[in-house]
């Protein structure tokens, strides 16, 4: 394991270094790892950013976005990066299995590895370690590394402060859920200070909507959502030909999830999607519900307790059905 004031010297002077974050990244991992990019490059840094896959349109506009790598454009010049740098920093995530394709590359580099993270159990490939489950997002981290770890709060910049805005605006609901103490205003006041233009980031993340976005919304409201009301449950079920017919791109189906949470009295929200490869699950919950447990227990995933994801190699009808079979043994905390 590395210390601190051994990390501080390595990146005193000039390193190469690769910053990745989880498969189909959002604006918590695009945010921190751009934001922790244009603090990098400031310090004099050979910095990449590596991405395992696309991600969403509505975050392209972040500061240095053409800078990214997708790795699964580029497999061979994002393998050659990967082997031959020093540091290699991985952001929100914690188990190198959420980097796709990516993992063995990255499991067998000898660059020193460094997760910043905000998720619950890390499976320890790391030989630095930022990380805190109480934490609103990784973004919040990536400032407590410049700010407190690194000491250099005036590499603050008005790129990296729009990243990092970004990110925390994004994983914390538009500063809503409950880790988003008087700590995360403070920390956003001071992002806001240093050039982030706080309605211009919420009109370009949250009203960028395409029309068939849109028209997909309220076709999923009022056509696919099922409310079971003796468990509190509601769920959005789409199939593969439902994301052809309204031309569904990454990112169009973030935030769907929510919309089933927000029927009163509802404490869990599944929105399970076909996509081309597998059936892919979201969950998300009000209070102690543990979302997470159902992920890792039965979907082969993980997350927070309230908002949580997972996959399964079986067709979507049966997940389904998986899923409600599920439901009566979780009643009690579900009617609480
Ligand atoms: P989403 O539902 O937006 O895809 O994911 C919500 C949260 O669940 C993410 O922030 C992440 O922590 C977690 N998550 C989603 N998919 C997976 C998965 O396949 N494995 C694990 N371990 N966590 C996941
Ligand atoms: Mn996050």
């Amino acid at each position: 394991m590395l210390d601190t004031a051994s990390l501080k010297e390595l990146l005193s002077q000039p390193k190469r270094i690769v910053i990745t974050t989880h498969h189909k990244p959002d604006g918590d991992a695009m945010g921190s790892s751009l934001g922790l990019f244009n603090y990098l490059i400031q310090k004099g840094h050979h910095a990449r950013l590596i991405t395992p896959s696309d991600y969403p349109i509505f975050l392209h506009w972040l500061p240095n976005n053409p800078e990214v790598i997708v790795f699964t454009e580029k497999p061979e010049e994002s393998k050659e990066l990967i082997e031959e740098a020093e540091l290699i920093f991985c952001l929100d995530f914690n188990s190198l299995s959420r980097i796709s394709e990516m993992e063995k590359y990255v499991r067998e580099a000898e660059g020193k590895k460094i997760m910043i993270d905000h998720h619950l159990e890390p499976e320890g490939f790391d030989d630095y370690r930022h990380w805190s489950i109480n934490a609103c997002a990784t973004a919040q981290l990536v400032y407590d590394f410049i700010v407190k770890e690194m000491n250099e709060p005036e590499l603050i910049n008005k790129d990296v402060a729009s990243c990092l805005y970004t990110g925390i605006m994004t994983d914390s609901g538009s500063f809503r859920f409950p880790t988003t103490t008087a700590e995360v205003h403070h920390i956003v006041a001071d992002l806001i200070d240093r050039g982030a233009e706080n309605w211009r980031i919420h009109q370009l993340v949250y009203d960028n909507f395409s029309e068939c976005r849109l028209r997909f919304l309220g076709y999923c409201l009022l056509n696919k959502l099922e409310v079971l009301e003796e468990y509190k449950t509601a769920i959005i079920t789409v199939t593969r030909e439902e994301l052809q017919r309204f031309n569904i791109v990454t990112g169009d189906t973030e935030g769907l999830v929510n919309y089933a949470l927000s029927i009163n009295g509802i404490r869990l929200a599944a929105l399970i999607i076909e996509r081309p490869d597998r059936v892919k699950l979201s969950l998300r919950s009000t209070g102690d519900f543990p979302a997470n447990e159902i992920c890792k227990r039965y979907f082969n995933g993980g997350g927070h307790r309230n908002a949580a994801g997972g996959h399964s190699e079986k067709n979507l009808e049966d997940v389904l059905q998986e899923f409600k079979l599920i439901l009566p043994e979780y009643k009690n905390l579900l009617i609480l």
